[in-house]
């Protein structure tokens, strides 16, 4: 029997490791800049977690773990994409 393992990645907001398709990618694209759910790049992930994502160091803690530099207007589109990510149907798979 083969089992698909998932791919796992920690929250950089609560360190605790969970599957991929659970948590929201923020990645510093190369030629795009900062991106959500896609790009190639220095990636950070935060999970569904309310007391992560609106975490009032959030932006500090992704500014570290991208290693670049935030918009002061990335805070709102971060919090467009947490509300449309959160919209999304539970899979559960
Ligand atoms: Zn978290």
């Amino acid at each position: 029997m083969i089992k698909h393992s998932p791919v796992m990645r920690i929250c950089i907001s609560c360190r605790k490791t969970y599957d991929r398709n659970n948590l929201l990618k923020i990645t510093k694209d190369h030629k795009q800049g900062i991106m959500f759910q896609k790009g190639m790049g220095r990636s950070a992930y935060i999970c569904k977690s309310k007391e992560c994502y609106s975490d009032s160091k959030i932006k500090k803690k992704l500014q570290k773990a991208l290693k670049t530099f935030l918009e002061p207007e990335f805070i709102d589109i971060f919090e467009k994409e947490i509300a449309s990510y959160n919209d999304y149907p539970n899979k559960g798979i």
